[in-house]
């Protein structure tokens, strides 16, 4: 097992300026997720690591090797893709070899590799079929056993499993944590689905706009987001943010946190999970209800504001009636309105 270090890394292409001082460390073994809206630089700077882009700053440690200047070839690591890139002219069994013949690895071996990882992802009778003839789950299988018999201690997979349907995305994220944990590989792991993030990343780097957000558990980012952006971007439906204390709210301020009375220049985060209907909360509005199975998320307005309330699916109170909502102190999450950053 071995870490990844990355230390002040930038990234420019004339005047657009991509990654802006990047900086964080994989533990070895440790599956780590870059997560962000498009555009944030994730493939940038994964492709980076890669040896598949240069820096315009900083470097790069893979266990204690600067390999900054090391093309993907030296580096020692394997790598799956969005587009799964398989060659259509050779089979899987060929495809999942390819790497293996270039490096000249023995008959044996490439058997024994082969039997091993085919069997593990559930590929074994596919072996002789060309990928047009497998579905996107299969065709991604043998895009990551490609990657997993090449025994790299490092794999980065940049938005593996956009192609595939939602069903085969909650499989198909149990199964790469399973595989990254039983072989100890040290995962950098590219995606904006923060569900994905949350159920399979030990440590998630939110990038927003080039720059690293917040770096944590996913516990951490849920439970104690560091500004209105990762308070936003993590959890659905995102957290409810809305002025904290200025004036006209004096009765909802009033009726939970005296000290946010006046205050205009803080915003009051609280999720939708966090909020209850109870006998003497703040008034508002029901105007909209989701239904989503499980529960059911309650669309309110309150002084001008759209509040959701998570809900079980039993409650079933009417449109356009009055509700009163209740929330604990411990819930509130507090941010400047100016900078948008969390205030202790
Ligand atoms: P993400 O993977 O998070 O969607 P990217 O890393 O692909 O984001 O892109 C980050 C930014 O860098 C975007 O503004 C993108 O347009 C820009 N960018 C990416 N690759 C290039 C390139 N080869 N030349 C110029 N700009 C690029
Ligand atoms: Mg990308």
């Amino acid at each position: 097992m071995t870490s990844i270090r990355l230390n002040n890394v930038s990234k420019s292409w004339g005047s657009v300026e991509a990654l802006k001082g990047i900086s964080f460390e994989v533990a070895p073994g440790n599956f780590t997720v870059l997560l962000g809206p498009s555009g944030c630089g994730k493939s940038t700077l994964i492709r980076i690591v890669a040896g598949l882009e240069t820096v315009s700053g900083g470097e790069i440690f893979i266990g204690d090797r600067n390999v900054t200047a090391c093309a993907p070839a030296e580096r020692n690591i394997s790598m799956v893709f969005q587009s799964y890139a398989l060659f259509p002219h050779l089979n899987v069994a060929e495809n999942i070899l390819f790497g293996l013949k270039v490096r000249k690895a023995t008959p044996a071996k490439q058997k024994e590799g082969l039997d091993r990882v085919a069997t593990m992802l559930g590929l074994t009778p596919y072996l002789a079929r060309k990928p047009s003839k497998l579905s996107g789950g299969q065709q991604q299988r043998v895009a990551m056993a490609r990657a997993i018999i090449s025994e790299a201690p490092i794999c980065l997979m940049d938005e593996p499993m956009s192609n595939l349907d939602a069903q085969l995305r909650n499989e198909m994220r149990m199964e790469i944590q399973g595989l990254q944990k039983e072989l100890g590989i040290t995962m950098l792991y590219v995606t904006h689905d923060q569900i994905e993030a949350m159920t399979m990343a030990d440590q998630i780097v939110l990038l927003n706009g080039g720059r690293t957000e917040q770096i944590g558990h996913p516990t951490e980012l849920y439970g104690a987001p560091c500004s209105q952006f990762a308070a936003r971007f993590i959890g659905t439906p995102p957290m409810n943010v809305f002025p904290a204390g200025d004036l006209t709210r004096g009765a909802l301020s009033r009726s939970f946190r005296p000290d946010l009375v006046a205050r205009p220049d803080l915003l009051m985060g609280v999720r939708p999970e966090d909020i209850y209907l109870g006998e003497d909360g703040v008034e508002a509005k029901l105007v909209n209800v989701e239904y989503l199975g499980a529960d059911k998320i309650l669309h309110c307005e309150l002084d001008g504001s759209r509040i959701l309330v998570r809900t079980s699916r039993e409650t079933s109170p009417s449109i356009g009636s009055t509700l009163r909502l209740v929330w604990k102190n411990e819930d509130v999450h507090l941010f400047s309105k100016e900078t948008q950053q969390k205030i202790n």
